[in-house]
């Protein structure tokens, strides 16, 4: 009997253009979110795809270097953050739970007493944004997340896009709805005028898929920045979040993404997803047409494509 030659390893280069190749033609795009007025201006048919290796090598294509809004995907660095400064304490005002449930769902909260299920839905996030702010004006502690982004990236000309923020900051109804009744509770503790502010212009960060994929290297290494090799969360943290991506990073549609995909993931309503490959490599996809949960729906198609082809699941 012949044995089959094991199969050679894919060129991860050809991998990464081949998917962007194929994603560029596809009609079926979704649809581009519109309740925040200036996302809707984005061209759909924009893709771009990079993964920085575990050894440093960058794979890129499509529009990789076209800055998008990063919105919730901004929820990684914000909890990292958060969780840094309060440590465990944290988990006292938000839950660690998946929400099946959609990012912006106001149900849940009144049931569970105003504390949010994860840091991931936009509850969540607000919360985390409040204990960032404490002790802070909201200048220094957007400066502080913006900084944080830049040093995690290697690259200090990222920056805000003030028409977004302003855009979110007209429109976002719901999120005040939100911020205010866990204000009810006590569980913000700051004015939500200013807690707001600062996770309206955290979201409204604006950042290539290169800068995307090299600002989340430090969860490939367990915490470690492989630039510099300094640690930037303890080995337990860095798993914990990756853990956290890949139950709630994708709302209503997280048990979906880690069935196809297999891999800790953070997406954001301007289209982008950083999924994580521990000790293998970090991710980010940009195609700005949503799924009826409100994430990428290219994005999420290429991810499973790339994870499928270079044996990356997190499952094996
Ligand atoms: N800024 C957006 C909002 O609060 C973020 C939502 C998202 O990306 N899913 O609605």
């Amino acid at each position: 009997m012949k044995l089959a030659s094991k199969a050679a390893m894919p060129d991860l280069e050809t991998v990464v253009k081949d998917i962007a190749d194929e994603m560029r033609r596809r009609p079926d795009r979704g649809e581009v979110a519109s309740y925040i007025p200036e996302l809707a201006r984005v061209d759909p048919s924009a893709f771009g795809l990079v993964v920085v290796g575990a050894d440093g090598t960058v794979a890129a294509s499509g529009d990789c270097e076209t800055p998008f809004s990063i919105q919730s995907v901004s929820k990684v660095f914000t909890l990292t953050l958060a969780l840094g400064k309060a440590g465990d304490r944290l988990w006292r005002k938000v839950g660690r739970e998946p929400s099946g449930s959609p990012f912006n769902s106001i149900v849940q909260l009144e049931r569970e007493c105003g504390i949010p299920r994860n840091p991931f839905i936009n509850a969540g996030a607000i919360a985390v944004t409040d204990e960032i702010l404490s002790g802070h004006e909201p200048r220094e502690a957007l400066g502080e997340i913006l900084r944080f982004l830049q040093f995690l990236a290697e690259d200090s000309s990222i920056g805000i896009d003030e028409a977004v923020a302003a855009s979110e900051q007209r429109t976002g109804f719901r999120n005040f709805a939100l911020a205010n009744y866990m204000k009810s509770f006590g569980v913000l503790d700051n004015p939500v005028d200013f807690t707001l502010g600062v996770y309206f212009h955290h979201c409204a960060i604006a950042m290539t898929c290169q800068q995307l994929a090299m600002a989340g290297r430090f969860l490939v290494h367990l915490g470690r920045d492989p630039a510099t090799g300094h640690s930037v969360v303890q080995p337990e943290r860095a798993r914990r979040i990756n853990a956290l991506m890949l139950t709630c990073g994708h709302y209503d549609g997280s048990g979906e993404f880690a069935y196809r995909v297999g891999l800790p993931g953070k997406s954001g309503v301007g289209g982008g997803i950083l999924a994580i490959a521990p000790g293998k490599a970090s991710i980010a996809v940009w195609s700005p047409g949503l799924d009826t949960s409100g994430n990428s729906r290219l994005g999420r198609i290429a991810l499973e494509t790339l994870a499928r082809k270079m044996g990356w699941s997190i499952f094996g």
